[in-house]
């Protein structure tokens, strides 16, 4: 089965208003799904919903075909929000806030995944390095990319990304992109995409539109058909 599926779902804030009206889509392992659509389609809300936050008042958010206890759920979905705040303290710490169990060669494979050996290699002090409240000496990107890499420290089976829009400069995308590509080896990845260089890498693109699935295929089929 599937390792995230939405089948029929609606929810509402305020239940007289649905917010949501009948989504469903399924998320292949591995399979990399970009959520596009105008501001206050519902997107945001669909990652609500995937995380469990709130649960549907209609339908079913199943993981691999079940409806998992919330907390297993919760180990399974992982979740980078868009604005990526460091916690004053080392990049280490930060890697390894909330993270569980992790050695070494847990740290290198996912700063390998997110391109971060490079940048961690050129900081003072490698890991070390104090990164302060506002991460100040990681720009926007590379700020992402340390909370991508924190996320697969759990190990999820997939990981949900609201994509940042101003802070990415086009080398900033463009590594972004290629962690995704290696992220997407290892889990599923469900991104709210605004750029188009997003899209494009995404294996299937989800059109939502107030509240409904307006389109589902390729990057390509969707511009044939539009
Ligand atoms: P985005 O377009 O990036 O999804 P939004 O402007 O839609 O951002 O929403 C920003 C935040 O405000 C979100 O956390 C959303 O849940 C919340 N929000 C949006 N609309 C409302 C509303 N009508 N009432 C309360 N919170 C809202
Ligand atoms: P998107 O992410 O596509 O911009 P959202 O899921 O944020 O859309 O919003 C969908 C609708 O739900 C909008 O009408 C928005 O105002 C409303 N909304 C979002 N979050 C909240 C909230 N916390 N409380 C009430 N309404 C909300």
């Amino acid at each position: 089965p599937p390792v995230l599926e939405f089948r029929d779902v609606w929810f509402g804030y305020d239940r007289a208003r649905p917010v949501l009206r009948g989504i469903s889509f399924a998320v292949p392992s591995c399979g990399h799904v970009a959520l596009v659509g105008p501001s206050g389609a519902g997107k945001s809300t669909i990652f609500a919903l995937a995380e469990r936050f709130y649960e549907p008042d209609h339908g079913r958010v199943l993981l691999r075909g079940r409806l998992l206890p919330y907390a297993r759920h919760r180990a399974v979905v992982g979740l980078v929000e868009q604005d990526c705040p460091l916690l004053a303290g080392t990049l280490r710490e930060n890697l390894l806030y909330g993270a569980g169990p992790a050695g070494d060669d847990d740290l290198t494979r996912v700063l390998a995944m997110t391109g971060l050996i490079p940048v961690v290699a050129a900081l003072p002090r490698g890991l070390d390095t104090p990164v302060g409240e506002r991460g100040g000496r990681l720009s926007g990107g590379q700020r992402q990319r340390v909370a991508i890499a924190r996320c697969l420290l759990s190990r999820p089976e997939v990981i949900l990304l609201d994509e940042p829009t101003a802070h990415l400069d086009p080398d900033g995308e463009r590594a972004l992109a290629a962690a995704l590509r290696e992220v997407a080896r290892v889990c599923a990845l469900v991104v709210i995409a605004h750029r188009f260089s997003t899209v494009r890498s995404a294996d299937r693109v989800l059109v939502v539109d107030d509240g409904v699935v307006a389109a589902d295929g390729t990057h390509e089929e969707l511009l044939r058909s539009s």
